[in-house]
Parts: structure tokens; C-alpha cells; sequence
């Protein structure tokens, strides 16, 4: 496979494109694949009539990452939804964990007046090794009787964005305040700008949106975060799947209101509320990826901590996710936020640079602070390997947010107790050695289900 390769041009990214609200549990298995059908769908419902009514069936061929656990990470099902006109933001989940199921797993595609009918048996589940530039690969074919009438290679490269074989950039308006590192952002707030100011500008100039929608767009994935604690939170037993996971968000929510100690109180909430929405991930629910499906209770249970514990201002709050999104575009622009490209480092690292660096601006710390405790919450995740056991978003996962979470908190102390001027190592850096820790690291720990405790806990 090719090597991913950092972006040379300034940040371009949206706000809504990194935060994204979808079913888990993963966002390049689950959500990439569900955007990759719907994009299909749309390509086959322009073709001309004469082609479509010749089509005898639709088919998946899912390669890499995708392949060696798909099964666990919804992709078969993501593929049928997107194929069916699902679009993440507005699945409904419970259907969406029913499809392909049941006594009559079949999907039924209306496609022009066109029923085409999806069975397990149309999604190939091919090669872990392959030739194409991205590790998760999906090839969606419109089927004649005598072969493909027409086929689209599609790249699901993490946390929810896909291309496809011949990709170009979307047309775009250009970002106001142009930067492609930390040290270029931190340099743009030397003339007085702050970085909200930064962020809220290049969104309206790069999509067009006025800033009274991009805010109104912050809260409802606010929302969308919080009720994904709080429906973890509201939910026991145990999680879909073969390992007979039980949840335990709840029950260490309970646990930690009887903890006399503050200290345990409050490293006993964050994990339960990390958990939660972890545990709401694994389920299929939706979640909002932060960067990733697989990393989405990380961000959310240190924005419950600001609400609850420190009754911060919506305000304070919006500026707090605002400098998470800068992490994570700086993180997704140099490097990679996909398990299946780097490693869990990608994932679950960029979630506790993000909070690290939302926890110093919405608690009043300046950007140096807030890079310098990103920083070193990406720093102590790196080399951090991709493993899931079974192929489910499960083991070390969930609770492999409650982790991060915590080492935001402590990252954010660490950088706040110190002078940004004197830390050896910057933000740039680290973002470079975590590619570069990702492309050293053996194809089984990312993503593949292949290495680690993925094949010591097989049978668990
Ligand atoms: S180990 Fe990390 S990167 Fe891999 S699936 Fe789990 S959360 Fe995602």
C-alpha cells in the first residue's frame, strides 16, 4: 500500500467534517463505508435508464483494514444503509443494527423504480493486502447479468472523510487566516486574533455558513456529545457481539458519587461518563466522532466535566471545542486521526491532545498552554497500537477513552504548572514522529485485529 502523505496546502478543513454525528462504532468502518453507499446511490441514479435497467444486483468488495474487521465494525451493514439512501447524520439506530439480520437478511434497494435486492452474499470481504493508496478500500459495483455495468473504488481515510480513485479536492472558499502547523496558527495569534476568532472566521470563509449557523452548529453537536453520555450512562447489560462485554458506565457512575475522596470522585466520573459514550459507540448508537467513532467518549466527558464541575459558560465551552478542532485539523492535515493508517496513537491520542487543549481555553489558559498540553497528551499516546479484539470497538477501546480522558486532565495540569516557552518538545514535532511511529508499525496493530491483544485474547 502507498504511504499516506501529510497535505502541503493550509488547513482547510470544517468544524463539521471533524465532528461528525453518526452510528457507530467506528467512523471509518461504519460511517465512511455509509457515506461511500450513499455516494454510489447517487452516482447510479444519475447513469441513464438503459444501464439501470439492465442492473441484476449491487456488490461490496471491501479490502485492508475493512475486510479483516468489518464484521465487527458494521461495514457490511454501513454499506446496505448508505446503498438504501441512509446518511449518518439522520440513521436511525435500531434499524440500522437490524440490517442485513434476522431470519431474511436481504436489503431491499429502490433505485428508479428498480428494486435491487443486497444480501450478505453480495459484500466480498477480499485481501487485507492490496495495491490501492489507502488501507481501507471498498469497490461498490451496479452488477449486469454478464458482469459490472459500472464500479466506484472508494478510500474511507479515517474518522468519517472518504475519496475515491480519481479524487480531487472539493472547490472551496479559501480560509481567511491561512495555516498549516501549530507554530503557523500560534504566529497568526501574535497580532491579537484569538483562536476562536481564527477558527469561526476560516469556517464562514471555507463553507459560506454564516457564523450565527456555525454556532448554532457547535451546540447541536454539544448536544449530540452530552446525549451520548447520557444515554450510556442510562443503559446496562451487556454489549452486541461475541465477547460478552457488560457495561460499566453506569455502575461506576454510582460508585463514584459514594467516594468520600474528591480526587476519586472526580477521576471516577470522568471514566464513567468516557465510558458511557464509549460504551454507546460499541452499541451502534450515535455518537459524534471526535476525531473518530472509536475515540468519541473522550472529548464528551471532558466537556460534562466543565458543565457539571466547573458550571463553565456555554461560551467558554464553544471556545473549548473550537481549539479541540484545531488539534484534530492539525492532527488529520500532517499525520492521520485512522487506527487503520497509524495506529490507535491516530485515534484515541488525537482525542486527549483535542480535550487537553479544550480543558486550557475553556478554563481561561492561553493557546501556548493549551498547544504545550496537546502536546503532551499526543506525546504519551504515541506508538499506541490498533488491536481490537474480535474485530469489535470493544476491547481495549472502551476503555481506552476513560484512559485518555484522565491523561487530558493531566496533561492540561502538567501544561499549565510549566512555561510553554521552555518545553522541549513541540506540537509539531510530536504530530510528525506519530506519523512516523504509524508507518514504522507493523500492519497488525492497525486495525487489522491481527496482533496484540487481539490474537492473545481470541477466544475471550
Ligand atoms: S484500538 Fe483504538 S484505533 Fe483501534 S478500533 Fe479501538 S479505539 Fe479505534
Amino acid at each position: 500500500m502507498a504511504e499516506f502523505r501529510p497535505d502541503t496546502r493550509p488547513v482547510d478543513l470544517s468544524l463539521f467534517e471533524l465532528f461528525k454525528i453518526g452510528p457507530g462504532p467506528s467512523s471509518s468502518h461504519t460511517i465512511g463505508p455509509m457515506a461511500a453507499g450513499l455516494d454510489f446511490r447517487r452516482r447510479v441514479l444519475e447513469l441513464p435508464g438503459r444501464v439501470l435497467d439492465r442492473a441484476a444486483g449491487l456488490r461490496a468488495v471491501l479490502l485492508g483494514s475493512l475486510s479483516a474487521t468489518g464484521k465487527g465494525h458494521g461495514t457490511d451493514r454501513a454499506v446496505a444503509a448508505g446503498l438504501l439512501g441512509w446518511a449518518p447524520e439522520t440513521v436511525d439506530a435500531p434499524a440500522f443494527a437490524r440490517l442485513l439480520g434476522g431470519d431474511d437478511p436481504r436489503a431491499e434497494i429502490e433505485l428508479s423504480g428498480h428494486t435491487l435486492v443486497l444480501t450478505p452474499d453480495d459484500i466480498e470481504f477480499g485481501p487485507l493486502v492490496h495495491d490501492h493508496p489507502y488501507a481501507n478500500t471498498l469497490i461498490l459495483k451496479l452488477m449486469g447479468p454478464q458482469g459490472p455495468l459500472f464500479e466506484q473504488t472508494y478510500y474511507s481515510i479515517g474518522g468519517g472523510f472518504i475519496q475515491w480513485e480519481g479524487y480531487q479536492p472539493p472547490e472551496r472558499g479559501r480560509p481567511k487566516h491561512a495555516y498549516r502547523t501549530m507554530a503557523g496558527l500560534l504566529g497568526l495569534l501574535e497580532g491579537g486574533l484569538t483562536l476562536a476568532r481564527v477558527m469561526l472566521d476560516n469556517e464562514t470563509a471555507i463553507t459560506g455558513a454564516s457564523e450565527r449557523d456555525v454556532l448554532a452548529g457547535l451546540d447541536r453537536i454539544l448536544e449530540a456529545m452530552d446525549a451520548s453520555v447520557t444515554r450510556g450512562l442510562e443503559t446496562e447489560g451487556l454489549l452486541p457481539g461475541p465477547i460478552g462485554l457488560s457495561r460499566k458506565a453506569a455502575g461506576l457512575s454510582a460508585r463514584s458519587s459514594e467516594r468520600q475522596a474528591r480526587a476519586d470522585r472526580t477521576l471516577l466520573e470522568l471514566d464513567a461518563w468516557a465510558l458511557a459514550a464509549a460504551e454507546e459507540n460499541a452499541a451502534g448508537g450515535v455518537v459524534v466522532t471526535a476525531p473518530t467513532s472509536g475515540s468519541a467518549g473522550v472529548v464528551p466527558a471532558v466537556l460534562r466535566h466543565l458543565r457539571t464541575r466547573r458550571r463553565l459558560s456555554r461560551k467558554n465551552i464553544r471556545q473549548g471545542l473550537l481549539t479541540a478542532a484545531a488539534v484534530g485539523f492539525l492532527i488529520k492535515h500532517n499525520a492521520s486521526i485512522a487506527g487503520a493508517e497509524v495506529g490507535c496513537q491516530g485515534e484515541i491520542g488525537s482525542a486527549s491532545a483535542m480535550a487537553a487543549g479544550l480543558l486550557c481555553t475553556a478554563l481561561g489558559r492561553g493557546p501556548d498552554t493549551a498547544a504545550s498540553a496537546a502536546e503532551i497528551a499526543l506525546e504519551h499516546n504515541l506508538g499506541l497500537t490498533c488491536d481490537p479484539v474480535m474485530g469489535f470497538v470493544q476491547i481495549p477501546c472502551v476503555e481506552r477513552n476513560a484512559m485518555a480522558a484522565v491523561k487530558a486532565c493531566n496533561a492540561f495540569l502538567l501544561a499549565s504548572g510549566g512555561d510553554p516557552a521552555r518545553q522541549k518538545v513541540g506540537f509539531d514535532v510530536v504530530v510528525e514522529v506519530m506519523l512516523e511511529t504509524g508507518r514504522d508499525m507493523s500492519c497488525n496493530y492497525k486495525e487489522t485485529s491481527q496482533g496484540g491483544l487481539a490474537v492473545n485474547l481470541a477466544n475471550c
